[in-house]
């Protein structure tokens, strides 16, 4: 008789978020806006606790906080309660309403809500903020599917055409509030006027306050998100997205503009692709000290590389930030053993490739739809020097007794998640940096001699 495969394999200290949590991301980044879950009150006090754990931030999710009877006679009344009760207490310009995996499995139709609460607003003369909806069922997709749904759906539901202005859009995907400023830096340093989406560099990443502000300030304003699809271009990065529809592919099918999807910038030859597509859009060459950053970082590429070369690294996260890191990896004579990612976007194993082929002997292990369980059991034959990735990986660095750098999110067991730079030359040098004194700092632990002189 045939062995029964094993059809169902639960997933045990996932690598990945819940989808609304980056849909509540993203809705972050817009000026004046609140983020509404359509769900029981469990999940916004989840997300709430993750996010602001990573950015030291206060975090206010809205709910339409739904009980057992809403299972069964569904969240409608509670969801236009939730909505008039956010609107007297924050005022927003703009509400971002995401589903949970309750409202989704009970099959609220809320477009169809929205539209009601929307009219029975008009009939009072009431103002009303922009509603922007987006569905993010968690038990199919992750955080990151949730971030890009959200931003396509604001695009979609906000952006208008008419005459190009001069200005291009911008799409980062989920980069660190740091990255978002050194991205304003670098594009204006090209005189080139730019939109963001999203933007959270100032409302997840503020200064100190006297008075706690509801909305704090910051945020892409609905007025530019209105004219993006008058835009002279966009850029978006992730090289993972080729599967999705995404805001950049929406505005060019729509409005018809020209949409580059460039990787993520992440060391040398990924920022370098971003510094051409600005020089080719601004028509200027890159300015000088962009040109020493990356000079110095070659610099120390070469004094570097006594420390890291054959060294083994596991990499993990949301995707395209792994192929990012791993093609920086990649550049400075570190071997990615292991990829790892608990998405499943479908693209993952042909970005990887693309940015390790023709400098890798060894192709690393290229593993989506991956959990810490399945991570332990790939890297327990690997003997990985280093891991790379968020706070989530580190006891399996523990266990194994090797050095964890922690980039992207969350950040849970270290300061300063939100002001770690990981793109451009800067970005890089950075990196650099961290990761060589973790392997000398290791070395130096593990030496009976005690060394202070290298
Ligand atoms: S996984 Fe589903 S139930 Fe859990 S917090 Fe996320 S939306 Fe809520």
């Amino acid at each position: 008789m045939k062995k029964q495969e094993n059809k169902y394999v639960s997933t045990t200290n996932a690598c990945k978020l819940c989808k609304p949590l980056g849909a509540c991301l993203a809705f972050k980044g817009i000026e004046g806006a609140v983020p509404f879950l359509h769900g029981s009150q469990g999940c916004a006090t989840y997300m709430r606790r993750y996010i602001i754990s990573h950015f030291n931030e206060p975090m206010d999710i809205a709910s339409s906080s739904l009980g057992e009877k809403h299972a069964v006679f569904g969240g409608a009344a509670n969801l236009k309660k939730g909505l008039k009760n956010v609107c007297r207490k924050f005022s927003p310009s703009m509400i971002g309403v995401a589903t949970t995996c309750l409202t989704e499995t009970i099959g609220d139709d809320v477009p169809m809500i929205l539209r009601e609460y929307r009219s029975g607003i008009a009939q009072q003369g009431d103002p009303a903020p922009f509603l922007v909806n987006v569905s993010t069922p968690s038990y199919s997709g992750t955080h990151m599917e949730g971030f890009h749904e959200a931003v396509k759906a604001v695009v979609e539901q906000l952006a208008e055409g008419g005459e190009p202005l001069d200005f291009i859009n911008l799409f980062p995907g989920f980069v660190s509030p740091a990255d978002i400023r050194h991205l304003y830096e670098i594009v204006s340093d090209f005189s080139l006027e730019c939109t963001i989406l999203p933007d959270y560099s100032d409302t997840l990443d503020g200064p100190a306050m006297r008075e706690y502000e509801r909305i704090p300030q910051g945020g892409t304003p609905v007025s530019a998100i209105k004219e993006m699809g008058r835009a002279l271009g966009s850029i978006e990065f992730g090289r993972n997205l080729k599967t999705m529809v995404t805001a950049g592919e929406f505005l060019k099918s729509r409005f018809g503009v020209v949409n580059r999807r460039i990787g993520t910038p992440i060391g040398l030859r990924e920022t370098d692709a971003f510094f051409t597509a600005l020089e080719e859009i601004s028509g200027i060459p890159a300015p000088q000290k962009y040109m020493m950053e990356r000079a110095r970082l070659i610099d120390s590429f070469v004094d570097c590389h006594k420390y890291v070369f054959g060294k083994r690294a596991v990499v993990y996260g949301e995707e395209d930030l792994v192929t990012g890191l791993t093609s920086f990896l990649t550049e400075i004579g570190i071997q990615p053993v292991l990829c790892a990612s608990g998405s499943k976007g479908g693209a993952f194993q042909e970005s990887i490739k693309e940015v390790t082929e023709g400098i890798l002997t060894d192709d690393p292990d290229v593993r989506d739809d991956a959990d810490f369980y399945d991570i332990a059991i790939d890297v327990e034959s690997m003997q990985p020097d280093i891991m790379v990735g968020h706070s989530k990986g580190y006891p399996l660095a523990r266990k194994l007794g090797i050095p964890l750098i922690r980039v992207g999110f969350p950040i849970h067991d270290r300061i300063g998640g939100q002001r770690i730079v990981h793109i451009g030359y800067r970005g890089a040098q950075n990196l650099l940096d961290t990761i060589v004194n973790a392997i000398i700092e290791k070395k130096q632990d593990d030496s009976s001699v005690g060394y202070s002189y290298m």
